[in-house]
């Protein structure tokens, strides 16, 4: 048997993070392999930081999710948020398995075109959608989701210049119980923009009304928002039916189910406070169904559920750089993850856990990351365990909006390597190098010569 090492021993006093009504959790479990990997290989193997998506966990979700809501609904599409996380390996796995794409620039939309998704499966949401993208995805028949009147006059305007007929459903923003209230896109339900927008649109008979759309905003804690945002939604759709005679094919409720992470401040964990899928699909299709929409006339019911579908899949690695005392005692561990390749970290409390196996011997400790900058903080005040330069440690429900918002910041952004069902390891996006980050450089010329460096 391997001799433990010595640490010393100490009288400890609770008070790093919120005791909730249950208390603290102070029991820390090693998290020393991903999908049957261990963590230790797949650094020695791919370099510290690095960023893991379990392919295993991705298709899991998404078919949980998937047959949630379509034993509750005759039709259900999924339109994967591409801004969620756009490495083309993660999106052709949602692509795979069914799902459209969702796109909110001209950028995303380019990438699910490259990923082979056909126009009349990308939705483009999004209130900067430029003319030339337009035509485009009008030329496509690509799901545009207006999202305030300029918009519309503009696609109106490509109509007319014979571009084709544009298939168009609009973006709505209401009060369904949250607030504050995303109001700054789509059309405003409750003072009547929303018809106002869709009177334009039927009259002028240039463009297809297909559907209706909201996203009401991200991390909803509370599914009966969801029961409110779709009854909203089909007394549109009904009163369209009844004014013109139009049946909409689709109801595109958005995304923003809550994934299972902790808000930073949050009194009960999210892996208790966040609602399951079972409880938002209750609310959206019940609401459906009891409307007074048709049963002969059911919209598809179209999802855009970025987070909740991708959270879970992705774990950032990392490597302790040191440990130091702060000026009043605290512990400090720094490690090799900064809060540059940690955007979420602003807002959750993400799950930190060893990387090995640790005694349950625990201490307040703030973990930073390398930068050098002072909010470089990934947790202050976690209890820990006593970590030791080139221990491992790793970060869990990574997966949404990381691999999008990183920046590259004193250093480069690491690989991501995705483990798929099989166990073997493929890297889906390279770490950075001096060439890749010059290439878009340009020096002029009076800086260039050997004389501007000598003056
Ligand atoms: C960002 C976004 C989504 C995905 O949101 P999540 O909160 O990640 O589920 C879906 N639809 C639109 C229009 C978005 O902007």
């Amino acid at each position: 048997m391997e001799k433990k090492p010595f640490e010393r021993p100490l009288i400890k006093r609770l008070n790093a993070g919120m005791p909730s009504k249950f208390g603290m959790h102070t029991h820390i479990e090693a998290l020393t392999e991903i999908d049957g990997l261990k963590v230790e290989d797949l650094v020695a193997e791919h370099g510290s930081p690095l960023y893991v998506l379990s392919e295993r966990i991705l298709r899991k979700t998404y078919r949980d999710a998937y047959n949630v809501f379509s034993t509750r609904y005759p039709r259900v599409q999924f339109a994967w948020s591409y801004k969620t996380n756009y490495l083309d390996a993660v999106c052709n796995v949602f692509h795979q398995e069914g799902a459209w794409a969702e796109v909110v620039s001209g950028f995303e939309y380019e990438k699910a075109v490259r990923n082979g998704v056909p126009g009349s499966r990308i939705i483009f949401n999004g209130p900067d959608k430029q003319e030339e993208d337009l035509k485009l995805a009008i030329q496509n028949g690509s799901l545009i989701h207006i999202d305030h009147f300029d918009e519309l006059y503009l696609l109106l305007e490509l109509a007319e210049k014979g571009t084709g007929k544009p298939k168009v459903a609009i973006r709505i923003n209401m009060d369904t119980g949250i607030y504050p209230q995303w109001d700054r896109f789509g059309f405003n339900y409750e003072n009547g923009e929303a018809w106002e927008a869709l009177n334009r649109i039927l009259l002028s008979e240039k463009m297809e009304l297909v559907g209706l759309h909201t996203h009401i905003g991200t991390y909803i804690l509370t599914a009966d928002a969801y029961r409110i945002a779709a009854s909203k939604l089909a007394i549109l759709a009904t009163g369209i039916e009844r004014k013109y005679g139009k049946v909409i094919r689709y109801i595109d409720i958005g995304g923003g189910f809550a994934s299972k992470n902790t808000l930073k401040g949050a009194y009960i964990p999210g892996t208790d406070a966040a609602p399951s899928f079972e409880e938002y699909a209750d609310a959206v299709s019940s609401a459906l169904i009891k409307s007074d929409i048709k049963p002969e006339n059911l919209p598809l019911l179209v999802l855009e559920t970025g987070r909740a579908l991708v959270d879970d899949a992705g774990f950032l690695l990392g490597t302790v750089l040191a440990n130091k005392r702060l000026a009043d005692g605290r512990r400090a561990t720094i490690a090799d993850i900064g809060v540059n390749l940690l955007f979420t970290s602003f807002w959750y409390q993400h799950e930190v856990l060893p990387a090995q196996e640790v005694s349950q011997h625990t201490e307040d400790t703030t973990l930073y990351g390398p930068l050098c900058m002072n909010i470089d903080v990934i947790r202050d005040a976690i209890d820990f365990p006593l970590l030791k330069k080139g221990d491992h440690i790793v970060i869990k429900r990574i997966g949404a909006y990381n691999m999008t918002q990183w920046l590259q910041f004193i250093t480069y952004r690491p690989r991501v390597v995705m483990i798929d069902e099989s166990g073997k390891v493929h890297v889906i996006r390279e770490r950075e190098d001096l060439e890749h980050l010059i290439r878009l450089e340009r020096i002029p010329a009076h800086l260039k010569s050997d004389d501007a460096r000598k003056k």
